[in-house]
C-alpha cells in the first residue's frame, strides 16, 4: 500500500514553498496553510495533485463547502479529527 501524506504548500517569487510537516490528512495540512493562496499537495514516491476525493476534503476544510465528491463504493470518509461526512 502506498504511503501517501500531504503539505501546506504555496508560491513566493515563483517558488514552491511548503510546511516540513508530513500531514496524515488533507484536512491537517489545509490548517496549516498560512499564506493567502496556499493550498494542499501529496507525495506519494513523488509530488502529485490531489484526486477528487482529497479535492473535495480540502474544500470542505478551507472553505467549510465542497463540490458533490465523486460517487464510489465507499461514501464514507474520515476527516481527521472531524466527524465523519456521510455524503449521500
Ligand atoms: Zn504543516
Amino acid at each position: 500500500m502506498k504511503q501517501t501524506y500531504y503539505f501546506a504548500a504555496w508560491t513566493d517569487s515563483g517558488c514552491l514553498l511548503g510546511c516540513d510537516h508530513q500531514h496524515q490528512t488533507v484536512t491537517s495540512a489545509a490548517a496549516c496553510i498560512n499564506m493567502p493562496g496556499g493550498y494542499v499537495a501529496a507525495v506519494e514516491t513523488s509530488l502529485r495533485e490531489l484526486t477528487e476525493w482529497e479535492e473535495a476534503e480540502f474544500q470542505m476544510a478551507k472553505y467549510g463547502i465542497g463540490g458533490e465528491p465523486p460517487k464510489d463504493k465507499n461514501p464514507v470518509r474520515q476527516l481527521g479529527w472531524l466527524p465523519i461526512k456521510r455524503y449521500t
